[in-house]
């Protein structure tokens, strides 16, 4: 949360990622999304993390694994005196097309986020949420649908589903949406034909199209420029639906870039920790879940953490 002399990241996301640091060491993507994002001189120097490979510092070695969060995202694994801390950052164990997935390593202490962590929290398969949204277009096909989805890595994923679904018309952007799709296309990560969503009088209508903008656009003038817009929204936090009720929203997606709770529980066991710190999100359930399930648990409450929505 503060500058540092050192700063390992573990992906690019906001309430991970600050610029001012002395020297960074991240995935080669995670540089480029902190580039992208504060412009190249977002630290002092950086360093490349190459996955699996230790990174000696002082008497300690770094090693970063694949998380399955967002592009380049990593956990971190940490190691002295025969100990390894693994701090995850956040992850997911779905499959995601834009990312390398998810990969379980042994820790002596786990730090796991927690964004999910109630066991009402069960994210559906991500493509059935994608049939939802594309069904929507077929059955209103006079309505502009337009999607709100974080800048970084949901948007990605979001276009990427809509594409293996078999939808290849254009995708409209909001402008704020554009560098980070581009970085991600960039990287190998076929989005298909994007195209700005610029209303322009004549030249575009955008009836049964897909539109794709942070959710915060969606109470600006920009949203109210397409013709009856259906509001949909992809975010973990759509499977409370007095959530999506109170923001407007009409077509909640549950696809979430998060572990839901069956997948913490299982990611904690498939560590083997006997310690785990709980952090980011809701430490209470899975502190004791992992109490009544024999490991020592408790929650790491950080210092300047804001309890961020959903990135
Ligand atoms: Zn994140």
């Amino acid at each position: 949360m503060r500058p540092v002399d050192r700063a390992l990241i573990t992906h690019g996301h906001s309430d991970h990622a600050r610029a001012g640091h002395g020297t960074v060491l991240a995935t080669a993507e995670t540089l480029r999304i902190m580039a992208t994002r504060y412009g190249p001189d977002f630290a002092g120097s950086s360093e490349v993390a190459e996955l699996g490979k230790p990174v000696r510092i002082g008497e300690t070695t770094a090693t970063f694994h694949p998380a399955g969060h967002v592009l380049g995202s990593a956990q971190i694994a940490v190691e002295a005196g025969g100990m390894r801390v693994v701090a995850s950052g956040d992850y997911k164990r779905a499959a995601d097309p834009t990312c390398a997935g998810f990969e379980p390593i042994r820790a002596d202490v786990f730090i796991t986020e927690a964004t999910f962590g109630l066991p009402v929290f069960r994210h559906p398969p991500a493509s059935d949420e994608i049939g939802r949204l594309l069904a929507s277009t077929v059955q209103f096909p006079e309505r502009a649908h337009l999607v709100g989805a974080y800048a970084l890595g949901k948007a990605q994923r979001v276009i990427r589903l809509i594409r293996d679904a078999g939808y290849d018309k254009p995708i409209y952007l909001h402008g704020s949406l554009d560098a980070l799709c581009r970085l991600y296309q960039s990287e190998g990560i076929d989005l298909g034909d994007l195209r700005p969503a610029t209303v322009n009088a004549g030249t575009t209508d955008f009836a049964g199209a897909i539109i794709l903008g942070p959710p915060s656009a969606f109470g600006e003038r920009w949203a109210r420029r397409f013709p009856d817009p259906v509001f949909a929204f992809a975010s973990g936090w759509m499977r409370i639906r007095q959530r999506a009720k109170q923001q407007g929203v009409e077509l909640p997606l549950v696809i979430s870039d998060h572990a839901d709770w069956d997948e913490l529980c299982q990611t904690i066991r498939d560590t083997g920790a006997g310690e785990v710190w709980v952090t980011h999100g809701r430490e209470e359930a899975l502190v004791h879940w992992c109490q009544a399930n024999g490991i020592a648990a408790r929650p790491l409450h950080l210092v300047g953490y804001e309890d961020e929505v959903e990135e």
